[in-house]
């Protein structure tokens, strides 16, 4: 078994390169010839398969330690495909911070398809166990929360659901696999939204699905197969090339994270930062005990005196802009951008005030992006 570090270069070949390239081949054909109407054919017809997205969906069930991965065209695909593997009648226990699109999925979709749904906040097992019905199939949730970064034991939830017979489903979006394997800890599904840290550079709208067992890779082929938003080839290359320099990139960003942070924890201007590596945060020891680093965002509260708005706008390096995990750093306002969609009351109620700054902090030099904070908040300050 070789280090991370060599796997996210080398991935797993598939056998298919007649010609020593270095690199999988975007193999732009939707269909294969067969050889005879008897010959068997490994492949027939793109959307069942195809050698550049296979090698994808081989590089991150290694990475993950699964049996299968899938590509999908985008991060609410593949996880339209999970949550598609369950029938009307079925209830799910969710998360209740997770990504604003998977609840939108779940209430104004799949909860018109007869699948129910109760939100907890997976840190509360209490919480948990309440919520278990008769029906209750699977609990979904992401390990670190957006904006506010709570981390939840993806091994204690994985062991509650398995005494109680249900499947636990874990978005890896925030911290991949290079500082998180949930499968390693008990999960039984893991999904990515590609689009972010895996691919890295903006480039390029995708998700992945690892499942731990051949038999849970089946629904999913099955699904993925028979609704059929895979992603393309093209797309899965540039998925592949975003993923070898994973654990570089991580590496660079956890440190600008760290500098970062060193600079605006002190600051009369900051009210406070939410970072599960700082070590007064209310999750520290979850997160030390299941994560090898704490990934590229962090969020801090501006004091009352600090227009958020004017400091958005004054900062000239982090572009305004949602998403995260790319080599450039952006900054949103989640109130008024990413989280828009939630009632006031419930923004509110989950920590998300006006005065709240997210940062998917880049590789860019950190002397470059503390000066960028700094000349945005001299400029926001209402005295
Ligand atoms: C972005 C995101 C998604 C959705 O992925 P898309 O690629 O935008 O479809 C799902 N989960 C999390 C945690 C995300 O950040």
């Amino acid at each position: 078994m070789t280090g991370f570090n060599t796997q996210v270069v080398h991935g797993q070949a598939i056998n298919d390169n007649q010609t020593g390239a270095i690199n999988v081949p975007i193999y732009n054909s939707s269909t294969y010839q067969y050889r005879s109407l008897q010959a068997s054919v490994r492949w027939d017809y793109a959307r069942s398969g195809n050698p550049t997205r296979e090698f994808l969906e081989k590089q991150i069930a290694q990475l993950e330690q699964g049996a299968c991965g899938f590509a999908f065209s985008s991060g609410m695909a593949a996880i339209h495909a999970v949550l598609a593997i369950f029938k009307p009648g079925d209830h799910l226990i969710v998360g209740d911070q997770i990504y604003g699109g998977t609840y939108r999925l779940l209430d104004q979709y799949f909860k018109e398809r007869e699948i129910s749904f109760t939100s907890v906040d997976p840190r509360d097992l209490t919480a948990i166990k309440a919520a278990i019905q008769p029906n209750t199939k699977a609990i979904y949730f992401e390990p670190i929360s957006n904006p506010l970064l709570r981390v939840t034991s993806v091994k204690q939830v994985s062991q509650l659901a398995r005494q109680a017979g249900l499947l636990t489903i874990v978005d890896n979006t925030f911290l991949t696999p290079y500082l998180q394997k949930p499968l390693m800890l008990g999960a039984d599904i893991v999904v990515h939204s590609a689009t972010k840290y895996l691919s890295g550079h903006s480039d390029v709208i995708a998700g992945l699905v690892v499942t731990k067992t051949a038999e849970l890779g089946k629904k999913i082929y099955f699904i993925q197969n028979a609704l059929g938003g895979v992603l393309s080839p093209q797309d899965a290359s540039l998925v592949r090339r975003g993923i070898q320099t994973l654990a570089l990139r991580l590496d660079r960003q956890m440190e600008n994270v760290a500098a970062l942070i060193k600079f605006l924890q002190p600051l009369p201007q900051i009210a406070c930062l939410h970072y599960p590596g700082l070590p007064n945060s209310e999750d520290y020891q979850v997160a030390v005990a299941e994560c090898h680093g704490f990934g590229g965002v962090f969020s801090f509260e501006l004091a009352p005196n600090v227009d958020a708005a004017e400091f958005v706008n004054h900062l000239q390096l982090f572009k305004l802009a949602v998403s995260l995990g790319a080599v450039e750093s952006l900054a949103e306002l989640p109130y008024e951008m990413s989280h828009a969609e939630l009632p006031v009351a419930e923004r509110l109620a989950a920590g998300i005030t006006p005065q709240l700054i997210r940062l998917a902090v880049g590789i860019e030099e950190a002397a470059d992006l503390k000066a960028d904070l700094k000349q945005a908040l001299v400029v926001a300050i209402n005295d």
